[in-house]
């Protein structure tokens, strides 16, 4: 198994030995039988500790991003959370990128500095800005490429550099790319993120998140973290992620040629004064892309030359593209950042302008996708 797709479809997914079934079982237990005190079958105890279902997800999940260990969790930010509260205490310094996930940021804001964690937002795409932010008691450099909602591009390789020159650990948000585009342990980052909601799910029908990662001694404590604070995934969330990654590498290959035809498409449009996509050779980002993606990905964000009443009359006007928060799934939806997925980031430096409209590219038709925006932006 070396090849992307047929590691997705087989990692941690072997027959039922019982009965043959091709599809490994749902184990739905809180807990094992044990053969005399402390006599476990297959080292299974309770289900927060460990379950087969997720035991699969978690195997899947290390393959699909060429690591080591694959965590599961209930939720994206519940992985975040779990990673943050083992590497981190009070007096610590994180640096975040100054437009990460609004509720990765609000996480790091709120819950841990509240805790006594302290955190620099800046832009990592300028190696300067994220070389001058680092302190003696920086911990983490967390890095979201392609950025969510600006669609920046940081260099995960030259980050890297830096931040182990300096002792940091280096995590990447691989959400928006996906292992099927973008593998940041490849390019020798510590540690990768996901919400595996978005694309690894892929059907915008459950909910969870991951951590993937090589160094055996941090993932003996965040495998404790994990089972002593318990944000576990529940058997059935992990079953239909492994259903959802078997079909990434197909699927991103439409979200990614179905998302370029729509840029392109929108390229010099009057009612657009931007269209953020690193597939578009205009891109600050595209060379960098090209190198460190093999797919540009489904997302857009369009600035819309109209400003704030345009990008909110466009984001209420389409039928195809839904308006609603959450990405990666195979329907296409618009959010709306400033007041939807970044809401909590308003008045902080990670504040997403209202003139931007962002599009979570589905598999549709292209041509069905694209007819919907021009109707919508006809009007604007
Ligand atoms: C959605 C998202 C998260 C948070 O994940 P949840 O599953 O919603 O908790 C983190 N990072 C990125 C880039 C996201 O899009």
């Amino acid at each position: 198994m070396t090849s992307f797709e047929t590691i997705a479809i087989h990692a941690g997914q072997d027959a039922d030995p019982t009965t043959g079934a091709v599809i490994p079982p749902i184990h739905v237990t809180s807990t094992y039988v044990q053969d005399g005190i402390g006599g476990l079958r297959g080292g299974y105890e309770y289900s927060r500790g460990g379950n087969p279902t997720r035991t699969a997800l978690e195997t899947q999940l290390a393959g699909i991003e060429g690591g080591a260990f694959g965590l599961s969790f209930a939720s994206g930010l519940a992985a975040e959370d779990a990673l943050l509260r083992t590497v981190l205490g009070p007096g610590d310094h994180v640096i975040i990128g100054n437009d990460v996930y609004g509720g990765t940021h609000r996480l790091i804001r709120r819950i841990h500095g509240g805790k006594g964690v302290e955190h620099s937002t800046v832009d990592t795409s300028d190696l300067d800005a994220v070389a001058a932010a680092i302190r003696p008691e920086t911990k983490i450099l967390w890095v979201e490429t392609p950025s969510n909602p600006l669609m920046k591009l940081s260099d995960i390789a030259a980050l890297v550099e830096l931040g182990h020159s300096r002792g940091l650990l280096v995590v990447v948000d691989n959400t928006f790319a996906s292992p099927a585009l973008q593998r940041p342990l490849e390019f020798g980052a510590d540690v990768v993120v996901h919400s595996t909601t978005k694309y690894l799910g892929g059907h915008s029908d459950v909910v969870g998140g991951a951590l993937v990662l090589n160094d055996p001694e941090l993932e003996e404590q965040v495998r404790f973290t994990q089972f002593a604070a318990g944000a576990v995934s529940s058997p059935f969330d992990a079953f239909l992620t492994s259903r959802g990654i078997k079909t990434l590498a197909v699927r991103m290959e439409r979200h990614s040629s179905n998302a370029q035809a729509i840029a392109e498409h929108l390229v010099g449009h009057a009612a657009v004064a931007r269209v953020l996509y690193p597939g578009l050779p205009t891109h600050p980002g595209h060379e960098l892309a090209a190198r460190q993606m093999s797919g540009f990905g489904g997302m857009i964000s369009l600035d819309l030359a109209g400003g704030e009443a345009a990008a909110r009359k466009f984001a209420e006007s389409t039928e195809l593209f839904s308006l609603a928060e959450s990405l990666g799934g195979v329907e296409s939806l618009v959010n709306y950042p400033s007041e939807m997925t970044h809401a909590s980031v308003k008045g902080t430096p990670a504040e997403v302008s209202p003139s931007i409209v962002r599009l979570s590219v589905g598999l549709e038709a292209a041509a069905d996708l694209i007819a919907d925006i021009d109707g919508a932006l006809a009007s604007l």
